[in-house]
């Protein structure tokens, strides 16, 4: 491994990791040389597994980010666990889907809070803590819809715009103080969130002819970019949202 992209001594935070693109990432991220804190409402066994197989440790906190109230807990377990913070991933996410006319309050305030609220709270618990150390990078996942207008998911656009913009007000407040904010919009990725999609056989033609790349990306696709926002070799991108969407937002 190149030096720049070396995480060894690194300890990371992922939240949704049990599963999908968090998944994914975290195991990215133990590759590079970190340990991980997997974060989420189920057990991210699977995850640990593969972590230490690696020959990294993962420890395993149960947290549901559909409120703020677990945030400081997250950051204060991983440091008694695991011994430092230096990466944190904000990935958990949910999506709920109805026409604008007829969407739920309920519906709205379900995602924004997760996908939102959470993120911007968990950033901060973990900023403090970065702030103090002089050093730390936060990568927040995003979606092409943090871009595009999508149709029939008013609250998951709603939050994916306000999580680009919030990824560059904190690279702006907090570049000067050796933290990294930057954010990973993934495109089309084939994990539970989107088995509906790749099931409906007429909407997955469409969606594959309409990517460049002509596939679905696999969680392990976001990897690379992950690490990359992860290493020192990203020391100078700040309030960056990364595309990995296989052309898609080139199209
Ligand atoms: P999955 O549905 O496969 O995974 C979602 C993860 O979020 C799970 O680990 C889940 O954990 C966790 N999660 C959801 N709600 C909560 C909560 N209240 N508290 C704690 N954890 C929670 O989705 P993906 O892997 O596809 O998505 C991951 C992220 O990527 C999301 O932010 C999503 O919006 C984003 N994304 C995904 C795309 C795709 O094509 N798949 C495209 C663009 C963005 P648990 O099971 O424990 O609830």
């Amino acid at each position: 491994m190149t030096a720049m992209f070396d995480l060894s001594g690194k300890t990371a935070v992922v939240t949704g990791a049990n599963t999908g693109i968090g998944q994914g990432i975290a195991i990215a991220l133990a590759g590079a040389g970190a340990d991980v804190a997997l974060v989420g409402r189920s057990s991210a066994d699977e995850t640990a597994e593969k972590i230490r197989a690696l020959g990294r440790r993962a420890a395993l906190i149960r947290a549901d980010l559909s409120t703020i109230e677990p945030v400081q807990e997250v950051v204060d377990r991983t440091l008694a666990e695991l011994g430092g913070l230096d990466i944190l991933v904000n990935n958990a996410g949910i999506i709920r889907r109805a026409d604008a006319v007829e969407f739920t309050e309920e519906d709205w305030d379900a995602v924004v809070d997760t996908n939102l609220k959470s993120v911007f709270f968990l950033c901060q618990a973990a900023g403090r803590h970065m702030i103090g150390q002089g050093r730390g990078k936060i990568i927040n996942i995003a979606s092409m819809l943090s871009f595009q207008g999508g149709i029939r998911v008013p609250s998951y656009t709603a939050s994916k715009s306000g999580v680009a913009g919030l990824t560059k007000l904190l690279a702006n407040e907090w570049a000067g103080k050796g933290v990294n904010v930057n954010a990973i919009a993934p495109g089309y990725i084939a994990t539970n969130n989107t088995a509906a999609l790749q099931a409906d056989e007429a909407r997955n033609r469409q969606i594959l002819e309409r990517i460049p790349s002509g596939r679905w990306g696999d969680p392990s696709d976001l990897g690379g970019a992950a690490v990359f926002l992860a290493s020192s070799a990203s020391d100078y991108v700040q309030g960056h949202v990364l595309a990995v969407d296989g052309g898609w937002l080139a199209r």
